[in-house]
């Protein structure tokens, strides 16, 4: 049974004071708190096990590779990838999405076409550019409706046999929009495309089955789901790990080198050059198995209230706009306040201790589309309560009788 004040114990920043009042923590989409159970396994890590992996004969060594490799399955296990050396940890979904690039810069020609959405985060738009400039490949870009959904009337002529690859996020960091990737990807296959999806707002709210959406990437970041900052995951399907070059060289990254020729590891040691943030890997394993332990089903059911609760409260307050009014979407509300900065309504809503995010949250092109400079964006996580949302509503109301 889900008892948020008992969830809200497994998170010791919650009791804390900002600006002398209780914090209130909305901006989960930028990164999740972190519960004890995950900060006691990088404690028991440093404590008890650390040493570097893959190379040392020692117990220490062994033991901290057995704990890694065990975080890789159960990552595995999570997304419901087929193989465990179809997961490659990174640094985070921007590092996931540049490996990627990186390997189709060998494999794209002149005039192949790239498809993104309107509705990407930076990440998912600067790396494919650059793609684009090394390679004379042409990116194409799906629009978005007024209510922030995708028009997929329009990606369904965008699609041809020059299309290799459709990159879309799973859900709009910007926006909260659920976007169809089921669509998105058998339609990109039709074609032959290979689709990469970027679920690092997808993951702190579903769990995403992999070999059931036939994806061909799929990439997510550990501090969104109440793991550490510094760690991720790529998901590749074993036939396009094999076919892409490896991203960086060096240490454990190789089978055998010599001046003449270095041959390369196998998967997915040989996308793992160096020595990798070996904690993080191993705590994001546990952070999996908290939010395992309280359930998606759970969790999207508790947030999508909060959703409803808070999208009600906040359209009573006259001049607010919300932003991203999709059917389909999760717990992040971006509005405005007529002729208010979200600068400013931010400022003030820290001064009474509730943490939003302003500004263009990293996706430019969104705020092009409404024309503005950005948004005030509060995004609930299962921690939070009703009566946060109210302290939020208040906050807002306070700040509009300060500002106009
Ligand atoms: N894509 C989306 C949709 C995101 O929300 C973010 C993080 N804001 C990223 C990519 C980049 O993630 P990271 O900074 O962890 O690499």
């Amino acid at each position: 049974m889900f008892n948020v004040q008992d969830i809200r114990n497994d998170f010791p920043i919650l009791s804390r004071k900002v600006n002398g009042k209780p914090l209130v923590y909305f901006d989960n989409a930028a990164t999740s708190q972190t519960p004890q159970q995950v900060i006691d396994a990088i404690v028991d890590y440093y404590s008890n096990y650390n040493a570097n992996i893959h190379r040392g004969v020692h117990t220490l060594s062994q033991e901290a590779t057995d704990l890694y490799e065990q975080a890789r399955k159960k990552i595995q296990a999570h997304f419901n990838a087929k193989f465990s050396h179809e997961i490659v940890l990174t640094s985070g979904t921007t590092h996931s999405i540049n490996l990627v690039a990186n390997g189709f810069s060998s494999i794209l020609k002149k005039g192949d076409e790239i498809i993104v959405s309107a509705l990407e985060h930076h990440s998912n738009i600067v790396p494919w550019q650059m793609l684009c400039e090394q390679t004379g490949a042409v990116l194409k870009v799906i629009p978005m409706n007024e209510d922030g959904a995708l028009i997929m009337d329009d990606y369904d002529n965008l699609l041809s046999k020059n299309t290799k690859l459709v990159f879309v996020n799973h859900i709009s960091n910007a926006l909260g929009t659920i976007n169809p990737i089921e669509y998105i990807i058998e339609k990109a296959h039709q074609v032959g495309a290979a689709v990469l999806i970027d679920g690092a707002q997808a993951c702190p709210h579903i769990k995403p089955d992999v070999q059931a959406l036939d994806v061909d990437f799929y990439v997510a970041s550990a501090h969104k789901m109440c793991g550490p900052t510094g760690v991720g995951m790529l998901y590749g399907k074993e036939e396009w790990l094999n076919k892409l070059p490896p991203y960086q060289g060096g240490g454990e990254m190789i089978a055998e080198v010599t001046f003449e020729k270095t041959t390369y590891a196998d998967l997915p040691h040989k996308f793992e050059a160096g020595t990798p943030n070996i904690a993080g890997g191993i705590v994001f394993g546990a952070a999996i198995d908290y939010m395992n332990s309280i359930g998606f089903d759970v969790i999207a059911t508790y947030e999508n209230d909060l959703l409803d609760y808070a999208t009600e409260k906040l359209l009573q307050i006259e001049g607010l706009k919300i932003y991203g009014t999709s059917k389909s979407k999760t717990s992040v509300i971006s509005f405005n306040l007529e002729n208010i900065h979200p600068y400013d309504i931010g400022t003030i809503l820290d001064k009474l201790g509730i943490a939003v995010r302003t500004g263009h949250h990293c996706a430019q092109p969104i705020m092009d589309f409404y024309c503005i400079p950005g948004t005030v964006r509060a995004s609930f996580s299962f921690y939070n309560t009703k009566e946060e949302i109210d302290a939020l509503v208040e906050g807002v109301k306070k700040a509009k009788m300060m500002l106009s």
